[in-house]
């Protein structure tokens, strides 16, 4: 037998939480609602009774809580307030109790413990009973039953007459708030395509309704299993459960990342090397070849620009998002898989999406007891990290309304079956695309070939195309690239499995150019430190920089010429630009920064905006698919129809409209292009087969 008492609980409180309780009182005098208090497990109960009482908690927790639960009745508080029904809530746990979820086994069952991860799912909170009345119906004593399962127990019969006859009496009842979450893993410790385990858990009384689906929490409480199978038919297989004591939320961004000293003064030292960029660069997916417009884009990424609020109230993302499209083949999957492997944080996942609430959040009424159930997808889960969808141009409809949303405001809003909630979504996205013809067309514009709609586009900060076109040169490059990794691979193998073949220098000489030049783990510290650390200021030489970029090209589109480039893209510049300060460290955003990111955006901008007929850049036609010329020209078709509409009254004949095209110098080809379009966007109809008539007048 152990140590544990009522008596000895008494004793530990009125030495180490005194105070706490004073507060507590307080709060149930005035009518607060909160009935716990919190107890720090390592800095308190760790050290008293030399830790003895402690280490009954976690191997007897039932009965030792009982006991914690009347040793607090028992002190005597300052207000003379009853503490009857108060929860002791014990939070910190030492690191060795902390255990992953997919390490729980059979040995924790019944055990106190700490599990750690995201909450993927919660049900409403409905209250639970626990304690149910049953009146007899003969001699009209009440029974009481107390209840722990899902199911209600209902007595066999009445404790004093016998008589099988009883009525459930829902009033007499005792019930507690209830609610039940899933959490899973987080999702940048899963390697290579693991599938995430969860795990139930059970809050109730005030711990109810305190987390949101997105949420990062350490759960401590007791692991409970119940047998699988539904109403009588139960099976000797369990599912675990836990029941949970208390909740941590983890606020703080990186918190889970411990940076030494040591680690700090590597950090600075990457920091102040001369080619920082091009190191980064060399150390995203070292085994891809090229695309290092793209690398920087990521790096620029992943150190974030700063998130700001203004005193307006007005808010403005750091995140920086990014949409790869381009032909099959090219790496775009591996690309973001090896993103996910780096990022301090991130969720891999495909448009199609692998959960019933896909890229963003959904309602759904949960399949075991039909409760509402608020689900978190993907963006939600990457809060304060990266967001990689491989296939984006597959997501569901659902989810393209609301990435407009998740996009610019970083929130999802739910509102379905009395379920309203608004979710945090403050990451960056990595989007990749195929585009929907195979293979990506040069002359015609991003949106149209990846179905996606201009709006949306337009939250990208930054757009890439990557094509496969034959180029002596840099196939060359590429092949030898490809093999030189494979023979490694072969090498590395061989070594492990047949025989020590190759020498340790050997290989290590032949890997240099596939190792990452800056470790993994130490790249993950830097951008978590440089994210925590670092919120640089915009200096007036950059400022400059930036302002003569956008009016210069802002100029060249007066006289009529196409729009080359919007705010939006001015916002993009800044946040690409802090980020690039953040890699060095540095408190100021200075004109190298600016002229590095130009570089990158301008590079985006040539491969995505280049209207083909003009060659000028045009961001209508990157984004909206209509260039200036094109937008001319449906001016010029729409005007033809709206004069001859005057004497068809039954529709203008498509040829008329053609010929009338033609001699304004838009080809009959064009011209019959423009007017399957304005009928497919609603601006004309057919009242008669090939007989157009214009919506609205122009
Ligand atoms: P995508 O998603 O663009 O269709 P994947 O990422 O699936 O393409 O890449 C296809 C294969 O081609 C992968 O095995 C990848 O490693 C290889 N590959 C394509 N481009 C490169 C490159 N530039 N360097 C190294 N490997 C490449
Ligand atoms: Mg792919």
């Amino acid at each position: 037998m152990g140590i544990s008492s009522p008596a000895l609980w008494t004793e530990f409180f009125e030495r180490y939480y005194r105070e706490e309780i004073n507060r507590l009182a307080y709060k149930l005098k005035s009518g607060g609602d909160g009935r716990s208090l919190y107890i720090n497990f390592v800095k308190d109960l760790a050290i008293f009774q030399e830790g003895k009482l402690g280490e009954e908690l976690i191997e007897r927790p039932d009965e030792v809580l009982l006991h914690a639960e009347k040793g607090l009745v028992n002190v005597t508080n300052i207000y003379g307030v009853s503490l009857e029904g108060c929860k002791p809530r014990f939070y910190a746990l030492p690191t060795a109790r902390k255990i992953l979820i997919r390490d729980l086994r059979a040995e924790h069952i019944g055990k106190f413990l700490a599990i750690e991860g995201i909450v993927r799912k919660v049900t409403e909170v409905r209250p639970r009973i626990v304690q149910a009345a049953f009146a007899c119906l003969n001699c009209g004593s009440i029974n009481i039953v107390p209840q722990e399962d899902s199911q209600l127990r209902q007595p066999f019969e009445c404790s004093k007459c016998s008589t099988k006859k009883l009525i459930f009496l829902p009033d007499q009842s005792v019930s507690v708030d209830s609610q039940r979450l899933k959490v899973q893993e987080y999702p940048e410790n899963l390697r290579g395509g693991e599938q995430p385990q969860t795990i139930d858990v059970i809050l109730e009384g005030d711990l109810a309704g305190t987390v949101n689906p997105g949420d990062r929490v350490v759960i401590n409480g007791i692991v409970r299993a119940k047998p699988r199978g539904v109403g009588q038919r139960k099976m000797t297989h369990m599912d675990l459960y836990i029941e949970g004591n208390s909740v941590e939320i983890l606020h703080q961004e990186y918190e889970e990342f411990e940076i030494t000293d040591k680690d700090r003064e590597m950090i600075m030292q990457l920091a102040m090397s001369e080619d920082i960029y091009e190191r980064i660069i060399r150390s995203i997916a070292p085994s891809i070849y090229g695309h290092e417009d793209v690398k920087l884009a990521i790096a620029l990424q992943l150190f974030g620009g700063v998130p700001k609020k203004l005193p307006d109230g007005t808010e403005i993302r750091g995140d920086i998002h990014i949409l790869l499209v381009g032909d099959p083949g090219v790496a775009k999957s591996q690309l973001l898989r090896y993103v996910h492997r780096i990022a301090p944080r991130s969720v891999y996942t495909t448009g199609k999406g692998t959960t019933t609430a896909g890229l963003t959040a959904t309602a759904v009424r949960d399949e075991v007891d039909g409760r509402w159930t608020l689900e978190a997808g993907a963006l939600v889960l990457a809060d304060k990290g990266v967001a990689l969808v491989d296939e984006i141009d597959k997501m569901r409809k659902e989810d393209t309304s609301a990435l407009h949303e998740a996009l610019e405001q970083q929130t999802i809003s739910i509102a379905k079956a009395g379920i309203n909630a608004i979710l945090k979504a403050r990451c960056a996205l990595l989007g990749a695309a195929n585009p929907k013809y195979g293979r990506f067309e040069k002359y015609t514009p991003v949106a149209e070939q990846i179905d996606m709609s201009p709006t949306l586009l337009s939250r990208f900060d930054l757009i890439f195309v990557l094509t496969d076109e034959p180029d002596e040169e840099r196939d060359r490059r590429l092949v030898d690239h490809i093999l030189h990794s494979h023979q490694l691979g072969e090498m590395l193998e061989r070594v492990k499995n047949v025989s020590a073949e190759y020498d340790e220098d050997y290989i290590k000489a032949r890997a240099v150019r596939i190792v990452p030049e800056i470790d993994p783990e130490l790249l993950r510290k830097y951008i978590a430190y440089a994210r925590k650390t670092v919120y640089p200021v915009l200096t007036d030489e950059a400022k400059k920089k930036i302002e003569e970029f956008y009016l210069s090209l802002r100029a060249s589109a007066k006289d009529n010429s196409p729009v080359p480039i919007t705010a939006r893209q001015l916002e993009s510049i800044v946040r690409l630009a802090e980020a690039s300060a953040r890699i060095r460290l540095s408190d100021r955003v200075e004109e190298e920064d600016v002229e590095r990111v130009l570089e990158v955006m301008k590079r985006s901008l040539m491969q995505i905006a280049v209207d083909p007929e003009t060659g000028k850049i045009d961001i209508d036609f990157a984004i909206s698919g209509t260039s200036k010329t094109q937008r001319d020209r449906i001016m010029v078709i729409k005007k033809i129809i709206e004069n001859l509409e005057e004497s068809h009254e039954n529709g203008v004949p498509e040829e008329e409209i053609l010929r009338e095209a033609e001699m304004e110098g838009i080809e009959r080809s064009k011209a019959k292009e423009i007017l399957s379009k304005l009928k497919q966007h609603g601006e004309v109809y057919t009242p008669r087969y090939g007989h157009y008539k214009l919506v609205s007048r122009v």
